[in-house]
């Protein structure tokens, strides 16, 4: 079992240390707000007045931050954590953020000889809870190695993947985020298009599931409301994953294609409709809402 410096507990690190506490390992935990650091306390953990304080004595350091900035503020520079830490400590960065400062933290790690991976996961506040999220992991294979029994305290073992090198853990993130949006629109406009045809969702829904249509917002995650039970459509759009979440992730899937000259057409077409959708109030809920805005067209 490790000794865990855990940095930011929010909506998804407040439950994956919970998990990480549940499955024997011994956290020091850090967050800006006091509540958040008293409720992991509550579970087991031990309280840190800071991230290097949470960081003396750790073997591994999680941290499931906003965004990069706030991950090269915990690692980069003079107060930075990779300038305290031993070399042989583990970092495992699980936060969704821009490739360039996962790519920076982890090349100014290795010249360190600092094992770091970025880790970001899918599967949103349920998956955290039930440990079950997915990885993606960005850094070496040794890394990898040492990383993955500890992930596995928070995710399934089988959805805990290396990607390739420090930042292709946030770009396979951004890719899987552009798809999810660009087929949710999808779904949600071929749903539209048949009910103003007079058919009904659920007879149509079933009959795209066993064609070529076929896909995961379909499936499982279906837009429309009641067709599913148990989704955020069927629930007044309560999220899931909001609609400003999904916004984030778009713009950070954008600067990933143009930094590589792709004319990422689709996921500039989802980002456009998103922050639409965003920018009338629709920000907190749940991202398969974009049926009304597409309903709205
Ligand atoms: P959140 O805003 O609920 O939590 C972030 C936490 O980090 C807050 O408690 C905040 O106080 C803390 N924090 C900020 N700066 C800090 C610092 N310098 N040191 C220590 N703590 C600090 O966000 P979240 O929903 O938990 O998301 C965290 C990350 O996971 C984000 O990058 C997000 O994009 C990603 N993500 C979220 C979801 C989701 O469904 N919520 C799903 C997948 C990925």
């Amino acid at each position: 079992m490790a000794t865990i410096a855990f940095l930011g507990l929010g909506n998804m690190g407040g439950p994956m240390a919970k998990n990480l506490l549940a499955a024997g390992h011994a956290l020091t935990v850090f967050d800006l707000v006091e509540a958040a650091c008293a409720a992991i306390a509550a579970e087991g953990a031990s309280i840190a007045a800071s991230a290097a304080e949470a960081a003396e004595g750790a073997t591994v350091i999680i941290s499931m931050l906003p965004a990069g900035k706030h991950v090269a503020g915990t690692f980069l520079g003079e107060d930075g954590l990779l300038a305290k830490v031993s070399t042989d400590t583990l970092i495992l960065d699980a936060s969704t953020i821009d490739a360039a400062t996962a790519r920076q933290v982890g090349e100014a790690a290795a010249e360190l000889g600092i094992d770091f991976m970025d880790t970001p996961v899918s599967g949103g506040v349920a998956a955290a809870a039930a440990g079950t999220l997915a990885f993606m992991c960005g850094g070496s294979g040794a890394a990898f190695d040492r990383a993955k029994p500890i992930l596995e305290g928070m995710g399934s073992a089988e959805k805990i993947f290396h990607a390739g090198p420090a930042g292709a853990g946030q770009v396979a993130k951004a890719a899987n985020n552009m798809l999810l949006a660009v087929h949710m629109i999808g779904t949600s406009e071929a749903l539209a298009m048949g009910e103003a045809h007079g058919l009904d969702p659920a007879v149509l829904s079933e009959i795209m599931k066993a064609s070529s249509g076929n896909n995961w917002s379909l499936q499982v995650y279906n837009p429309w409301p009641d067709v599913l039970e148990g989704v955020p459509s069927s629930n007044n759009y309560q999220p899931g994953f909001m609609v400003d979440l999904m916004v984030k992730d778009l713009g950070l899937a954008c600067e990933v294609a143009e930094s590589c000259g792709l004319n990422n057409q689709m996921g500039k077409q989802a980002m456009a409709a998103y922050s639409d959708h965003q920018g009338e109030g629709n920000g907190p809920r749940d991202f398969s809402s974009i049926l009304e805005w597409v309903k709205a067209q």
